[in-house]
């Protein structure tokens, strides 16, 4: 069936009917007398509405007559509408008359094209009050039946479906159906394929006997503007990772430029089979020149000229395996076309293109470096980043807190070399254990989808501009529900995928997951606080449960608490500069030995300043983190994170001392309940990852 921009609703039914979705019985007339004649096979009570271009809301417009006892009065309630429009400026173009569903719950279901991950699919409580309500549930296209299941049960009025004061309860397998013939496998959003931006069925009666689709809109076809998605040419990056040889465009002789900075970078992290390239100079800054890209025999060139010069240098690439583009003035200044000459400059060379508009590459074992300064060790933490400046924040302030990077990556505006790829490079790369992801708009959206339910090392996410929300242009009640952060969380949920909101959440939680890599805990929300304090731990209480992170009770036989102790979780135990070092040890191995389901996290706090106002010396601060590190090599299946409030108060050094013990036991640190409380709710949305 060919199906038209705004289409009438009754073409859309008879549409959506064939995939076994319950419509009401019903005909159409060209006007408002042949309604009768039409309405003759139907039984009452009927509804007729008004159809033609420009009305889409019909009631908003007073096109919808309900509960009509007779052909008769439903002819003469069309009638009706065509005096009420006329002036309106709306032209009706005929009448749908149809049977009229008996009460029921009723609910919106529909879909709308995301730009970067297409087709999502909402459902959602209250009919006309959806938006109102905003009840409502998301997932991706397509979906499975026990996405829909989940859906159902997300909602806040959930229990409406199931009876509520006297009502009956609906038959929820019967809407379950109709989610499926909607955003399932084969089902109406699939086979509408590019042809649709907004369709919805509003609403959806749901009555024990079934679920009746009463309206239905279509609006389409989409706005999409399809990414060209030429096959990639190599999905292997080791050499971007790793490459022989450097060439830099764009330094001067005469004015130190970004070109300059970066030959400074490469010559800082000792990099070796470095040159720059220019038209005339032998040399810049001590580094020996070549006069273009075609006369450098290298792996990886980094161009920093002008956006304008950009697509010809690039051409000169020929036969280098990965250039970067880090100049801007492309996409993001709305310049799309010179990207798109630019992309197009890299695949008549058959070269893989990174940015524009990026910071490149970092990793300490292979010789790339955007950073400055002497590169970190290597480690095993993975970080693709749609921001330069914050990748570098994360590695320079991370290495700071002894976290180790494997390999790091900015994309810009990713006009060639995305995120889904470079995700699907890291998930098998044998250096990398942990991923790290920053993003704001990653154009390969559903690329990314599907790479995120791929991978099976542990992958954290944060989301940038989630809440610039309703910048889409919509038309049906579902496009103007359908929010960005809404579109995540539902990826996040089907992905499994833990996301968290802030930078330092994202070091925090990537600390974590690398420290305690190999450990392989119970799954379950349980958590064991303890330390020092009846307020802190009454806060503790609190971060934890807005974590989602559940303080299971002690067990209870005798554990031989200390003197001081007062019992619960969190457990409150003396901690200070004259108590005993390992007394958390003790007290920690006693409870995971009793539990019947040891804890799989344990959070141990402490006060920094206390030392340091009762006593002042770091040595017992010192040698409690030794007790915690003690503690996390005896317990071998449970992860221990070590809390330093007030971390400020304690003299130069002794914050780095402390964290540098503890990460020797692995046991990252936090400066609060808050922050370790993010890591481990992480922690356990990957758990959960490795049971299913
Ligand atoms: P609108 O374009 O305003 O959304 P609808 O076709 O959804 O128009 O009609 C408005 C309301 O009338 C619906 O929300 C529903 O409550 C009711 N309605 C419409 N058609 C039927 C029907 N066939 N049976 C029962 N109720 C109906
Ligand atoms: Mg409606």
């Amino acid at each position: 069936m060919e199906l038209p921009v705004a289409t009438a609703e009754h073409v859309v039914k008879e549409f959506v009917s064939g995939f076994g979705i319950a419509v009401p019985r019903g005909a159409t007339a060209r006007s408002a007398e042949d309604v009768a004649v039409a309405a003759g096979g139907l039984t009452p009570p009927l509804v007729v509405k008004a159809y033609g271009p420009g009305l889409v809301h019909k009631s908003e417009a007073g096109a919808v007559r309900l509960g009509l006892g007779s052909p008769v009065k439903a002819a003469r309630a069309a009638a009706e509408i065509r005096a009420a429009l006329t002036g309106s400026g709306v032209t009706v173009e005929g009448y749908l008359v149809e049977e009229q569903a008996p009460p029921g719950v009723e609910v919106i279901v529909g879909a709308v094209r995301d730009p970067s991950f297409g087709p999502v699919l909402l459902v959602g409580l209250g009919g006309v009050w959806t938006e109102v309500l905003r009840d409502t549930a998301l997932r991706l296209c397509p979906i499975t039946e026990d996405d829909a299941r989940r859906m159902l049960a997300e909602l806040r009025g959930a229990a409406l479906l199931d009876g509520f004061r006297g009502s009956p309860a609906v038959d929820r397998d019967a809407l379950v159906k109709l989610l499926l013939a909607v955003g399932g496998p084969g089902g109406v959003v699939e086979s509408l394929g590019e042809g649709f931006t907004e369709f919805e069925l509003n609403p959806v009666i749901c009555t024990p006997e079934g679920a009746v689709a009463v309206d239905a809109r279509l609006l389409g076809p989409a706005d999409v503007t399809p990414r060209e998605c030429a096959e990639p040419l190599s999905q292997n990056f080791d050499l971007l990772f790793a490459p022989r040889g450097v060439a830099v465009v764009g330094a001067s002789t005469k004015r130190p430029n970004f070109g300059n900075m970066f030959l400074g970078f490469y010559r800082a992290a000792g990099h070796t089979g470095l040159v720059a390239v220019h038209p005339t100079a032998d040399e810049i800054d001590g580094v020996p020149c070549v006069p273009s890209l075609e006369g450098a025999d290298v792996d990886y060139a980094l161009v920093a000229v002008p956006a304008e010069r950009c697509p010809d240098v690039v051409r000169e690439a020929r036969g280098i395996p990965f250039v970067q583009v880090m100049s801007g003035g492309f996409r993001e200044t709305g310049a799309a076309g010179l990207e798109d000459e630019l992309l197009a400059a890299a695949h008549d060379a058959g070269v893989r293109l990174l940015g524009p508009n990026c910071m490149g590459v970092y990793s300490p074992a292979g010789g790339q470096t955007f950073i400055g300064g002497r590169p970190g060790r290597p480690g095993r933490i993975a970080l693709i980043s749609q921001s330069g400046g914050l990748a570098g924040e994360v590695i320079k302030v991370g290495e700071h807190r002894g976290l180790a990077f494997s390999k790091v990556a900015t994309v810009g505006n990713s006009a060639d070399v995305g995120p889904a790829e470079l995700l699907r490079y890291f998930a098998a790369d044998d250096d990398t254990s942990v991923i790290g992801l920053y993003l704001e708009d990653p154009r390969d959206g559903r690329a990314l989808f599907d790479a995120l339910r791929a991978v099976s090392k542990p992958v954290v996410a944060l989301v940038g501009g989630r809440s610039a929300q309703g910048h889409r242009a919509a038309a049906s009640h579902t496009g103007a529900m359908v929010g960005d952060a809404r579109v995540w969380e539902a990826l996040a949920m089907q992905a499994v995928l833990p996301l968290v909101t802030a930078q330092d959440d994202l070091i925090g939680a990537l600390d974590l997951l690398d420290l305690h890599a190999g450990r392989e805990v119970p799954v379950s929300p349980d958590v064991l606080v303890v330390g020092p304090s009846g307020g802190a731990s009454v806060l503790a209480a609190d971060a934890l449960d807005r974590a989602g992170l559940r303080l299971a009770p002690l067990p209870g036989v005798d554990l031989g608490l200390p003197v001081g102790a007062v019992p619960g979780n969190p457990l409150e135990i003396p901690v200070g500069p004259r108590g005993k070092p390992d007394l958390v040890g003790q007290v920690v191995t006693a409870i995971q030995r009793e539990a019947d389901r040891p804890y799989p996290d344990v959070i141990t706090h402490v006060n920094v300043q206390s030392f340091f106002t009762f006593g002042d010396s770091a040595d017992p601060l010192l040698a409690y983190a030794r007790g915690v590190g003690e503690l996390q090599r005896e317990l071998t299946g449970t992860r221990v994170i070590l809390v330093l409030r007030n971390a400020e108060y304690a003299p130069a050094g002794v914050e780095d001392e402390l964290r540098a013990i503890a990460r020797a036991a692995g046991v990252p640190t936090y400066r609060s309940v808050e922050a370790a409380a993010t890591a481990v709710a992480v922690a356990k949305v990957r758990d959960q990852r490795r049971r299913a």
